[in-house]
């Protein structure tokens, strides 16, 4: 097996992957800020994470992964307080979703998922142990971290900090690198907010204090691998950093890995262009989450991925055509024996996906392998000569694919109605269609008008009309 080599953001350099403990891996995920429904970027980045876990999983290492769910920032605070609601009252629909959405992208679970508000007293206790060794400093009411008493901060960010005024401050969670300044680690009520009556005084934590602490509680002072995607890098995770290498003078984290953001059709996700996607948005237009899970791992995690319907449906018959694989070997019928130069072909396809994600996740190369076997082995059976002696070794191959990638189970329509569509909803996608569609003319073309029948009324019974035009051609819509 090849060597796991993976980006670090700290040093600028694809490293190999050496953890702390031999076989075990201690990782830890900045979780969604569940303010709202989580949109088709941040699963993008939660996708990637899984990958990563699955991968190291599959290389035999023992995972301990925590995530967290960030339930009180500034954005719930005060969100939360125009509804009249509690943090939990108002953020437990968006925890379910997020929850239920894992689910059906198969986003396994980590060892630890935990929410913010639950570890109000750990924050306290890190920030006290920053007052004790003069990290920080009072201003109305609030508690900030002098980032001047650190020398190192910016070396995740590679922040220029020459021109830093000490003493000022900022008070939002989330800012730019230009205004790099004393953070946050605790913030002062304001009328109509939510607060802890805390030792420290009352009022709530900065939302990177959150982060460092339970990140520690659960996976010890120095994490093996911490991850996000590439905007926490600055100012969150840089400020991380500062606190808890602060307070426990060791290294937080040793390897930082950043998934580059998802466009929508080469465009920034954004609410008032209209191209803004939760999962269920996908769903209802008749996408599957396969599909989707698919499309978003297909993309290497450092590469900015360009979502587009086109590749969407690309996906779509990318999972259908190995699904197919995978039923042709567990179906057919094949001579016995084994076909000469299979094995060893095989082998290779085995090694080039290993190559391929221990090759900082090179998840593209790893399908492209995946796939010139399936291109080589449906060839092969075409001909007649794939043998029976071959099939196990392949399956082999597939499911240990799948172990990282899990596409191949046919569950789609079953997710789909766990979030709530209806079962034609949760049947065909757009490329479904299209692919009945060319079925029923192919059939009309042969003359074969029962077949065609039978395929307009499947359409039906899912929904989708159809209107022939004139000239021969097909248009569909869903009733
Ligand atoms: P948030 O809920 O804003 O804290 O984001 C949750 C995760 O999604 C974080 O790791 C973000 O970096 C990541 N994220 C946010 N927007 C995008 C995007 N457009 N593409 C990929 N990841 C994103
Ligand atoms: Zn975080």
């Amino acid at each position: 097996m090849a060597e796991i080599q993976l980006h670090n953001t700290l040093s600028g350099k694809v490293e190999p992957f050496v953890p702390q403990k031999p076989g075990e891996v201690r990782m830890y995920t900045c979780g969604p800020t569940v303010y709202d429904y989580a949109h088709i970027g941040n699963y993008r980045t939660f996708v990637f994470q899984d990958i990563l876990r699955r991968f190291l999983k599959l290389r035999g290492y023992k995972l301990l992964h925590v995530m967290n769910l960030t339930d009180v920032d500034d954005r719930i605070i005060a969100n939360s307080a125009a509804a009249g609601k509690s943090i939990r009252d108002y953020t437990e629909k968006f925890v379910q979703a997020f929850f239920d959405d894992c689910k059906t992208l198969s986003i396994e679970p980590p060892e630890h998922w935990i929410r913010a508000t639950d570890h109000i007293a750990d924050m306290v206790q890190l920030i006290k142990r920053l007052q004790e060794k003069s990290f920080t400093y009072p201003g109305e009411g609030s508690i900030y971290y002098r980032i001047t008493k650190f020398p190192a901060y910016g070396k995740l960010s590679k922040i220029d900090l020459s021109g830093i005024q000490a003493g000022a401050r900022v008070d939002n969670d989330r800012y730019e690198k230009e205004s790099a300044r004393d953070f946050a680690l605790w913030k002062a009520p304001k009328p109509g907010e939510h607060f802890w009556e805390t030792a420290i005084g009352p009022g709530r934590p900065g939302w990177h204090i959150e982060c460092s602490a339970m990140a520690m509680k659960y996976l010890g002072e120095t994490l093996d691998i911490h991850t996000g995607g590439i905007d926490l890098a600055f100012p969150h995770h840089e400020n991380e950093i500062a606190q808890s290498e602060a307070a426990t003078g060791k290294p937080f984290a040793r390897y930082w890995l950043h998934a580059e953001h998802l466009l929508v059709e080469g465009e920034k996700m954004s609410k008032s262009l209209g191209n803004f996607f939760t999962l269920r948005d996908l769903f209802a237009k008749g996408y599957k989450p396969s599909a989707l899970r698919f499309a978003l791992a297909s993309v290497p995690y450092r590469k900015q991925l360009n979502f587009t319907f086109d590749g969407l449906t690309q996906a779509t018959n990318s999972v259908e055509r190995l699904r197919n694989f995978a039923d042709r070997l567990k179906t057919g019928k094949f001579p016995a024996g084994k076909q000469e130069g299979m094995a060893a072909r095989i082998a290779k396809a085995a090694e080039e996906f290993d190559a391929s994600l221990s090759d900082d996740l090179n998840t593209a190369r790893a399908l492209a392998a995946m796939f010139d076997l399936v291109r080589d082995a449906n060839t092969a059976i075409d001909k007649g000569e794939f043998r029976q002696g071959d099939v196990v070794a392949t399956q082999q191959f597939l499911a240990g694919f799948d172990r990282v990638f899990a596409v191949l189970e046919d569950n789609d329509a079953a997710k789909l109605q766990a979030l709530g569509f209806s079962a034609s909803e949760a049947s065909l996608s757009d490329a479904d269609i299209e692919r009945l569609i060319a079925e029923r003319n192919a059939a009309k073309k042969k003359r074969d008008f029962p077949a065609a029948d039978v395929i307009r009324k499947e359409l039906a019974d899912h929904g989708i009309i159809l209107e022939d035009a004139k000239d021969g051609s097909v248009r569909w819509k869903r009733k």
